[in-house]
């Protein structure tokens, strides 16, 4: 007789508002793509004053892992045992892996975001990164260009932001000894001529906003530089568009989300996924 397994291996994601994050979408379809048929990934609103009692259920459930997300990316650190060095540098959590009660946090944006570079055959060591934004994207990615070996990162800021954007030059300067430049975005900005790399962490273009773009002056992007967006709904953002007329290299958001899904997957399972299938979940998903 065929042995009977009904256990379920659970993952998912804490979030606040939470109900539109498409993550169960792509985590499911990747888990049935790996014949993982008792792994399931729910979706679960978390109010900030329940964050304690949800991880004291994740270990209840002996859950293997969760994902965080806004509000909570913060906050958890203090309910984990072990944080990974971008993880600690970053100050952030996104992904949390459960081995027997320990838990580990991890970041896997800016992870996700330097396979997808990879992917794309660029190498960040070496090179003069801009990255346009402060937020909790643009520190990421901005530490894990840092730990690359980058030559220097310049950070692009609004300047009601001002705090933000100095605290991140600050990390990186002081924790990475990294060489930096700070611009305060006040008006049109343009790219210097010594910058490789250009990225954009604002959330300029997402879906609704799907007509917006950052302020720079878009005959300034060469066309050997290399151009790639956070944004992945939708994939070509008017900013790409911009870098694709001028002959750039670029690539869109959807490289960083599947890649850091990816290896939440692998961090979780074990397994590798087949980000094609996780491509197609994602895109049938946002119609
Ligand atoms: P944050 O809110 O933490 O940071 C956004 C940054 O962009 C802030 O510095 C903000 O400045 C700046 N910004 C916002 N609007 C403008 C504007 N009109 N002009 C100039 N600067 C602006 O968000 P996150 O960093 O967490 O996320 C940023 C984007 O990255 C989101 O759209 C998200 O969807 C995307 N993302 C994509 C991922 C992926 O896997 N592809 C993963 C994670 C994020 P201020 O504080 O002044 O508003």
């Amino acid at each position: 007789m065929k042995e009977q397994n009904y256990l379920d291996s659970l993952v998912g994601v804490f979030g606040h508002p939470v109900a539109e994050n498409p993550g169960v979408v792509i985590q499911e379809a990747a888990f049935k793509d790996l014949g993982l048929d008792l792994w399931r990934f729910l979706t679960i609103d978390v109010e900030p004053k329940d964050l304690g009692h949800a991880i004291k259920g994740l270990k209840a459930f002996n859950m293997k892992g969760i994902n965080c997300t806004l509000p909570h990316k913060i906050e958890v650190i203090k309910y984990l045992d072990d944080m990974a060095e971008s993880a600690k540098h970053i100050g952030a959590v996104n992904t949390i892996v459960n081995e027997g009660g320990k838990l580990t946090g991890h970041n896997t944006d800016g992870q996700g975001f330097m396979i997808a570079l990879e992917e794309a055959g660029v190498d960040p060591k070496g090179k003069n990164i801009i990255i346009l934004g402060a937020g909790g994207a643009a520190r990421a990615i901005s530490v894990e260009m840092s730990l690359a070996g980058a030559k220097k990162i310049t950070i692009v800021n609004r300047v009601e932001d001002k705090e933000f954007g100095e605290s991140l030059i600050r990390l990186l300067e002081d924790e990475l000894n990294m060489v930096t430049a700070y611009v305060d975005w006040t008006e049109t900005f343009n790219v210097p001529e010594e910058a490789d790399i250009l990225v954009n962490a604002t959330p300029l273009g997402l879906y609704p906003n799907i007509n917006e773009k950052p302020n720079i002056n878009y005959d300034t992007m060469r066309k050997e530089l290399y151009v790639q967006d956070v944004i992945p709904n939708p994939a070509y953002t008017p900013f790409l568009a911009e870098a694709d007329q001028r002959g750039c290299q670029w690539q869109s958001g959807m490289g960083m989300l599947v890649n850091q899904a990816a290896l939440n997957i692998e961090m979780w399972t074990g397994l590798k996924p087949d980000k094609g299938v996780m491509i197609k979940a994602f895109e049938s998903a946002i119609g």
